[in-house]
């Protein structure tokens, strides 16, 4: 019974909608309203499919004359009854909102989905307006958005703009951080890298400077034998000369004159 009065609410078109009487046939058996998304079971009784579907939740019979009826058994309504259900001339939902439309009961859904009296609410300001004014007020709600826009809203735009803009703080804030942590690193790593070049400048400069001691060493010593050679061979050229002298002044024995020829070959 709960469920049926759930469906009685949301289906059926209220009686009061049409200008004409309406057929009692073309009513529903459960809501009483105007059957909407019409079906018929076997025994001919008539209902709203919505209403039926939430009656056979519970039971398992029509409403009506308690004949046994299962879900499987509703069908379209009988073709002459849809017609006449179809031609009803209803009004349109939002007759209260100042819609005067009246359409065939067929064209219904149509009508009411492009209505132009549909209450409707700006997206921007949340003012109510109308499908059919909203260009219109979007024009105003854009062109003055402070004076349409309630100042709780504007409070609330202000805080939002705020947050955002504190949040972009912090955001900046720590991506600077995050840079200047990075430049540290790099110029330490360069201060790192030119102190270990420096170092070994250095070091190339010490062992440059052992390779030139050891070369002037080899250098000085190289002169020192150099000079000592030479005094060497002066020695022995003046040895020589002495020699050759003695051997001019003394005399021809054959032993004493082979005696230069081996000098010489010094
Ligand atoms: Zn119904
Ligand atoms: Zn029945
Ligand atoms: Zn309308
Ligand atoms: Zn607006």
């Amino acid at each position: 019974a709960a469920a049926v009065q759930v469906a009685t609410r949301a289906m059926g078109f209220d009686v009061d909608r049409f200008e004409e009487e309406v057929n009692e046939g073309l009513l529903c058996a459960i809501c009483h309203d105007v059957l909407e998304d019409a079906v018929q079971a076997p025994c001919e009784h008539a209902f709203c499919s919505a209403c039926i579907q939430a009656w056979l939740l519970e039971d398992n019979s029509c409403p009506v004359d308690r004949q046994i009826l299962l879900a499987s058994e509703l069908r379209q309504l009988h073709r002459y009854m849809r017609n006449d259900l179809n031609n009803l001339q209803i009004r349109c939902q939002y007759w209260q909102h100042g819609c005067r439309e009246k359409v065939p009961l067929e064209t219904l859904h149509q009508h009411e989905s492009a209505c132009p009296s549909e209450p409707m609410r700006c997206p921007a300001c949340r003012a109510d307006t109308s499908r059919g004014e909203m260009a219109r007020h979007l024009q105003i709600c854009t062109l003055r958005t402070s004076a349409v826009v309630p100042a709780a809203d504007v409070a609330r735009l202000l805080e939002d703009m705020r947050s955002e803009l504190e949040a972009a703080r912090q955001d900046f804030m720590t991506k600077l951080a995050e840079q200047k942590l990075e430049m540290d690193l790099r110029l330490d790593a360069q201060r790192r890298h030119l102190v270990q070049r420096e170092h070994c400048l250095q070091e190339q400069l010490e062992e440059m400077r052992r390779l030139y001691a050891r070369l002037s060493e080899d250098i000085k010593k190289l002169i020192q034998q150099e000079k000592t050679s030479r005094t060497e061979l002066q020695r022995m050229a003046q040895e020589k000369a002495e020699l050759l002298q003695l051997l001019h002044q003394a005399s021809g024995s054959q032993a004493v004159q082979k005696l230069p020829e081996k000098v010489t070959d010094l």
